[in-house]
């Protein structure tokens, strides 16, 4: 029971305005807050732009009409093109244990909270760290923040927004591979794939967009090499889109996620189907342009 950690908890919320202040802060805002409908995808342990997740030292900002994940580099400018000024802002505080009895800084801390839907960093998952999630209401752009659970002062259909936002699942979850799998299907394309034989070979880091300056968020198109910046996912409100285009372009219909190559898989989207998919032969996919993913393990363990 995630959602009782958050909401069934008592006292969490530093409440400093009475009862109905929360409410009348929102009210220009109400029209803004969506409760996402199954269907909906929400982002909400990466930003669209970066690698910032709720690990990140500046946590994880959800857009409350969007449900898309931007981390502190990219919040404002997103608030500034969008308006959207009610954002979910979810950070995973990472607890160092003391060790032993021998005397360390930090405070022995327990009954940690967690309640994200995040994979825990297996280096971290030890005896040594605790984890401790916290959420909050932030209001663009005075950064007003709402400590979360607030279910008595906040109206009705915030908390209920809230609540569906921490409760849905990860588009994008890792950290079980068996509910991944059996989320995605396989791609139609996977199996029939034409891969042009152009020589394009993919270095293991320092990609760049090949159209603009973005070096985050790059896609390769598995049919012809191309490393080209994403968007589909942005409703327009950022990213330059480039991989979407070349694919209105060409008809290539298969990416996959620079960053996320590792032996076990990689983040595929299929611009056809238009949702994340698998391909069961992304390691010859892969390979013909160069990219071993069993090296790609090799690179992170030495
Ligand atoms: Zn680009």
């Amino acid at each position: 029971m995630q959602r009782a950690a958050l909401f069934g908890g008592s006292g969490g919320g530093d409440a400093q305005m009475a009862a109905g202040d929360l409410g009348e802060l929102l009210v220009p805002y109400m029209p803004t807050i969506r409760v996402p409908k199954s269907g909906d995808r929400v982002y909400k342990t990466e930003c669209a732009f970066s690698y910032d997740s709720p690990d990140s030292e500046g946590g994880l900002y959800v857009c409350m009409n969007t449900f898309l994940g931007f981390g502190r580099e990219h919040i404002e400018r997103h608030y500034r093109k969008t308006g959207q000024c009610v954002y979910l802002h979810l950070k995973r505080h990472v607890i160092e244990k003391v060790p032993g009895a021998s005397g360390g800084a930090l405070p022995k801390r327990r009954n940690a909270k967690l309640f994200l839907d995040l994979e825990t960093n297996s280096d971290l998952n030890s005896d040594d760290f605790e984890y401790e999630d916290e959420a909050k209401l932030v209001i663009f752009p005075d950064h007003y923040e709402i400590p979360l659970p607030n279910i008595e002062e906040l109206p009705a259909l915030v908390t209920i927004a809230c609540d569906a936002l921490l409760s849905a699942k990860s588009p994008y979850r890792k950290q079980d591979p068996d509910s991944w799998e059996e989320e995605l299907q396989a791609s139609k394309h996977a199996k029939t794939l034409v891969q042009l034989d152009n020589g394009v070979r993919i270095p293991p880091s320092g990609w760049k967009c090949s159209k603009c300056d973005l070096r985050e968020n790059l896609w390769l198109n598995l049919t012809d090499g191309s490393v080209l910046c994403g968007k589909w996912f942005f409703d327009g409100s950022g990213g330059n889109g480039h991989a979407v285009e070349h694919y209105k372009e060409t008809g290539y219909p298969l990416a996959v996620k620079l960053g996320t190559i590792t032996p076990d898989g990689a983040d595929v989207y299929s611009f056809d189907e238009e949702e994340p998919v698998l391909d069961p032969h992304i390691a010859k996919h892969l390979a013909h342009f160069g990219i071993d993913m069993l090296q790609m393990q090799v690179v992170g363990n030495p």
